[in-house]
């Protein structure tokens, strides 16, 4: 089996109160959530999830819903500086989707092989009219798309030769993808943004854990809310729903440590998996 390492980038955060992302369990509590991205490494290959937040998306320091926020693609270069690359050392490009935090760095990588969902592309250019009130995608992402030399619009699931596994995952976008990293240690799931933290998909979870590393008590689900906890950002309930029951089966084991998520601090606070 192909051996891969996993190391999670941080392009960043914005400040967002957890009940937004939780069906509105501990309304008070206001949380730094990262801005992140992957590099995923096989001795031959250095493949990029997600590129981050242009920072014309930040406007007097709020981003998304108004939040307060920081990020850019110069977060991006030096995510990467810090782990020995620039930009032009990364081979291929793969997109979980194409939100303004997850698509923003994408003229930095114009030579790179670049993958997303075809439905993603659908979704994005024909945006619904809650994605345009809350600007879920960055107007700029179409014509950056056009700078790419190299692009691999592929509509579905897949493996890759290189032992990636690509799942397409409808719910929070048309064309959200999720991709299994195989390890030495085991198969993680890289989830994007279905869901953007662990506790949508293990909801009777008490603890989180911030960006720094300490830890705090949340309200587990009740019993009515389960089996998933889904939050106001899935635009197709019954498709995610079969999206989650997907993810369930894709990890090593069902449990949170295989989940690699889109905002999660702890994924943040360890770096390297693998
Ligand atoms: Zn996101």
């Amino acid at each position: 089996m192909a051996s891969w390492t996993i190391k999670s980038l941080y392009y960043g955060k914005i400040t967002v109160p957890k009940g937004n992302l939780a069906s509105g369990l501990d309304p008070d509590l206001i949380i730094d959530f990262p801005y992140m991205g992957y590099l995923l490494q096989n001795g031959k290959q250095n493949i990029l999830v997600d590129t981050g937040i242009h920072e014309d998306n930040i406007i007097d320091g709020k981003a998304w819903g108004g939040c307060p926020a920081q990020g850019g693609r110069k977060y991006v270069i030096e995510a990467l500086e810090k782990e020995g690359l620039k930009p032009q050392d990364i081979d291929t490009v793969l997109y979980t989707h194409l939100h303004n935090d997850h698509a923003g760095g994408a003229s930095l990588f114009p030579e790179a092989r670049t993958w997303f969902q075809k439905d993603e592309l659908t979704n994005l250019l024909n945006p619904l009219p809650t994605q345009k009130i809350r600007s879920d995608f960055d107007k700029r992402t179409p014509d950056d798309l056009k700078l790419l030399k190299d692009v691999y619009i592929i509509d579905g699931d897949m493996v890759l030769p290189n032992g990636l596994e690509l799942y397409k995952l409808p719910g929070h976008t048309s064309g959200s993808m999720a991709i299994v990293v195989p390890t030495a240690k085991g198969r993680y799931v890289l989830t994007g943004d279905i869901p953007h933290l662990g506790i949508s998909l293990f909801p009777k979870l008490d603890r989180m854990e911030l960006l720094g590393g300490s830890v705090i008590d949340i309200t587990p689900a009740p019993d009515i809310m389960m089996p998933y906890l889904f939050n106001s950002v899935i635009y197709d309930h019954y498709a995610a729903f079969d999206s989650y029951n997907k993810l369930k089966a894709l990890a090593e084991e069902f449990t949170p440590q295989w989940y690699l998520t889109g905002h999660d601090c702890w994924i943040i606070n360890r770096n390297f998996f693998g």
